[in-house]
């Protein structure tokens, strides 16, 4: 066992941290208050290569995988888990690709991902199917010519309003379907006839990257973007399982960010005579929070070595589950604790902790819900999977 990060990796924590004092924290507020994409952070991480942190190199990427960009979501989620979306964004629409992408697909779609000038968005959900992903109806048939037709509405799309192009997953069946295999991977491009984005959201936190719908109209995709016509189900749960790490990365750095601001409140402010800091129950809080930190950590980082070493199928889903509940779930709970540290100052939109406070929620919601995290570790326990001799 090896805790050390190698040298780029570290360099690339010193760059992220170094971004994210710099370009995030005095934007984080501003992007909540007016809820619009903050194109200036964009800019930021496409001139770092921040962009390109999870790509390989062959692909214009920087080449750190999903390590890497837990490390720098980490430090841009200590101020605002809207940056931090921005980034995981560069990995959820590519990880399709990367698993079962063509080389001409890869070569077509990662690059422009990796340098800033694309941007894509990844479609599972409909207003019908969010954990029941075999509920979806949008349904793929092959178009007259070549190619194939999709029509439906997918929903709670992350970065549907920049997006270029969307990953679309599809029942090549009948709607009613429940044959996992009979789902396909499509790329579809947002400026193809039959695209148009329906309602957007209005939402609680993670404001500035919007979420709305995707609106398919017998949407035509070439034969050349297709990802898989069958196993899609498949490929949406590999894609998801190489993701927990990055989303709980999100949730691992919120709670850094929230509990260091109400330390150094707690130093400064004075009851009864003496500094809060010096009161014995709100410093076992501070060090109950700190220990949850230090744990959700490691199990990000190691969940993102297994993804980065190929390990994301069955085998290991209790390991990179338990990652994105545990730390979700202690992103909840640490912002909930920090606010509370603060008293009638953690209320207020003059600190960032009801900031921290809205944003957690989204954390235990998307990308499978701490309920299907839960589902799939115990399956994992029983069936073994997840098993200590
Ligand atoms: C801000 C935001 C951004 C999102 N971005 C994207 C995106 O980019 N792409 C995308 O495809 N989707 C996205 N989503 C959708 C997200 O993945 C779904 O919301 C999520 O999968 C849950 O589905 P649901 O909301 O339909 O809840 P439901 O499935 O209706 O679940 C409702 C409740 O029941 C529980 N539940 C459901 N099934 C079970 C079960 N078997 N056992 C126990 N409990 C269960 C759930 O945990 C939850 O508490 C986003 C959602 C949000 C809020």
């Amino acid at each position: 066992v090896d805790f050390d990060l190698s040298p780029s990796h570290r360099e690339l924590q010193l760059l992220a941290r170094r971004v994210a004092q710099e370009k995030i924290k005095p934007r984080a507020r501003e992007i909540d208050s007016t809820g619009r994409y903050p194109e200036d952070l964009f800019e930021a991480f496409r001139g770092t290569g921040l962009l390109g942190t999870c790509i390989p190199e062959e692909y214009g990427g920087l080449g750190l995988g999903i390590l890497g960009l837990a490390i720098a979501i980490e430090e841009a989620a200590k101020y605002s888990n809207a940056a931090a979306l921005m980034l995981l964004l560069t990995r959820l629409a590519t990880g399709p690709l990367l698993i079962a992408g063509s080389e001409d697909q890869k070569k077509r779609f990662l690059p422009p991902i990796a340098a800033g000038t694309e941007r894509a968005s990844f479609c599972l959900s409909e207003p019908q199917a969010g954990s029941d992903v075999m509920g979806m109806r949008t349904v793929a048939r092959r178009a007259e010519g070549e190619g194939w037709v999709l029509r439906g509405v997918k929903c709670w799309i992350s970065g549907i309003l920049q997006a270029d192009w969307y990953v679309v997953f599809a029942k090549t069946s009948h709607p009613d379907s429940r044959d996992h295999r009979e789902v396909g991977a499509f790329i579809v491009r947002r400026n193809s006839p039959g695209v148009s984005i329906g309602r957007l959201d209005d939402k609680m936190g993670v404001r500035g990257v919007d979420t709305g719908e995707l609106v398919l109209e017998d949407a035509h995709v070439p034969p050349e973007d297709v990802i898989t016509a069958s196993d899609g189900f498949k490929l949406a749960m590999l894609s998801l399982n190489s993701m927990r790490p990055v989303v709980a990365a999100r949730g691992v750095g919120l709670a850094e960010g929230a509990l260091m601001y109400a330390v150094r409140y707690l130093k400064e402010r004075h009851a009864f005579g003496q500094p809060l800091a010096s009161f014995q129950g709100l410093r076992w809080e501070v060090a109950k929070v700190a220990a949850e930190i230090e744990a959700a950590r490691l199990l990000t980082y190691r969940a993102a070595w297994l993804a980065d070493h190929g390990k994301f199928d069955k085998a290991f889903v209790g390991y990179l589950s338990t990652s994105k509940y545990y730390a979700t779930e202690l992103a909840v709970r640490a912002s909930s604790v920090a606010l509370q540290l603060l008293g009638a100052a953690g209320y207020m939109k003059d600190h960032p902790m009801e900031l921290y406070y809205r944003d957690a929620k989204q954390l235990t919601i998307v990308e499978g819900t701490s309920q299907v995290q839960l589902n799939l570790i115990a399956s994992a326990v029983f069936d073994e999977d997840l098993w200590w001799d």
